[in-house]
């Protein structure tokens, strides 16, 4: 994690109604020199000042459609500033406002890790064909690897496409050795959209970093369709199918929709599984009265349970699970963090080097070509305008 050192006393100390006033008054006069970018599960004090809403690639791409702004306040974690960096014209400036907003899934796959793996695999089937694969949630040293191999990101509104067509690249059989997918950090977006596609998962191993070969048999592996990184997220992994049972029996009728970060299980006892922008589709074009239980970060279900008020809506987590990291972004930081550059001092920049750049943009480059992603409108100006304290 980066340091970030406390944000003055001051700033702890303000009340709501006047953070929120000296948040607005510095947003306005940085005017277009600014965008704030809010992904879907950042906390609702925080988001309602994002000029645009969404996940953290259709954030960083539509950041592109901003090419007046000089700076680009992300509100989400780290990699994602990261990616906004990689995809920012010359000069842009990527600030996160608490350095802290990490991700634990992107830290669960360490560049020097993710080698070793690499150079194992790429030692131990040396004629097949193995195309590495990597979660948009990942850093951008990984995201680089990836291009630099002919590989590609996928996101989990994209996975089935890009998945797919790695799986065709990787379809063969080299000297008794199968060509592979080898998807990083994500095991279960990438168990449950290879299992979707038709891989049976005896035909896939977890790669465990902690373990020699990844805790496998050199025979198991070269055997394999697909290796999955062990990595997961701490938020959806939290979904299981007891949670499933209890809201079954509580909620007669319930219709259960999960993320594919969700475990195998969880997502097969669901009714639907897909992204968060699938997720927020299906509910807001259900019939009134329906009931959802959702499995995904607490801040978004908490937001479509208030938009949808003609529906019931539910955390399929009884412990309502945030994600703490991208919780570190406070009113308070962002106050700081804009006032500070009205004052003309810019803090907590994101840069990604030239080099990983380059090779981290091929990876999200191919991505692009396979699967266009949709363009999207800005955040809705009722979020800009939200009374104070609410
Ligand atoms: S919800 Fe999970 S994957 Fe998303 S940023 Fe938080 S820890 Fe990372």
């Amino acid at each position: 994690m980066l340091f970030q050192p406390p944000v003055p006393e001051a700033y702890l100390r303000l009340p709501a109604a006047e953070l929120h006033e000296r948040i607005a008054a510095a947003k306005a006069e940085l005017g277009a020199r600014l965008t704030i970018l809010g992904h879907h599960y950042q906390r609702d004090d925080v988001i309602r000042y994002a000029d645009f809403t969404g996940d953290s690639l259709k954030l960083a791409q539509l950041s592109m459609s901003r090419p007046e702004a000089d700076f680009i306040v992300f509100c989400g974690v780290h990699f994602m500033a990261e990616g906004a960096d990689i995809l920012a014209r010359p000069g842009q400036q990527v600030l996160l406002p608490d350095l802290g907003a990490g991700c634990s899934m992107a830290d669960m796959a360490g560049i020097e890790d993710v080698e070793e793996c690499w150079d194992a695999l790429r030692s131990l089937c040396p004629s097949s064909t193995l195309v590495p694969m990597t979660y948009v949630n990942s850093a951008a040293s990984l995201k680089a690897l990836v291009g630099h191999n002919d590989g590609c990101c996928c996101t989990s509104g994209n996975a089935d496409s890009v998945i797919g067509w790695a799986l065709n690249r990787a379809a063969g059989d080299h000297d008794g050795c199968r060509d592979k997918l080898v998807f990083f950090p994500d095991q279960h977006l990438g168990r449950n959209t290879c299992y979707k596609l038709g891989v049976p998962l005896d035909q896939m191993v977890i790669w465990d970093p902690t373990q020699e070969l990844g805790g496998n048999s050199p025979e198991a592996l070269r055997r394999a369709r697909v290796v999955l990184w062990k990595g997961h997220c701490s938020v959806h992994t939290r979904m299981t199918t007891e949670h499933v049972r209890q809201v079954r029996a509580e909620y007669p009728g319930v219709k259960v929709i999960v993320h594919p970060e969700c475990p195998f299980d969880t997502v097969q006892a669901a009714d639907l599984a897909g992204s968060t922008e699938f997720i927020i589709k299906h509910i807001k074009e259900a019939e009134p009265g329906t009931i959802w239980a959702v499995g995904t970060e607490i801040h978004l279900v908490q937001r479509l349970a208030r938009q949808h008020p003609e529906q019931t809506i539910v955390s399929l987590d009884d412990c309502r699970c945030q994600c703490a990291t991208m919780f570190r972004i406070s009113p308070q930081h962002l106050a700081w963090m804009l006032e500070e550059l009205v004052a003309g001092r810019v803090h907590n920049r994101i840069t990604v080097d030239q080099e990983t750049a380059h090779w981290a943009r091929k990876s999200l480059d191919r991505m692009l070509e396979l699967s266009p992603m949709p363009t999207a409108a800005p955040a809705p100006r009722r979020q800009q305008e939200l009374v104070p304290g609410a």
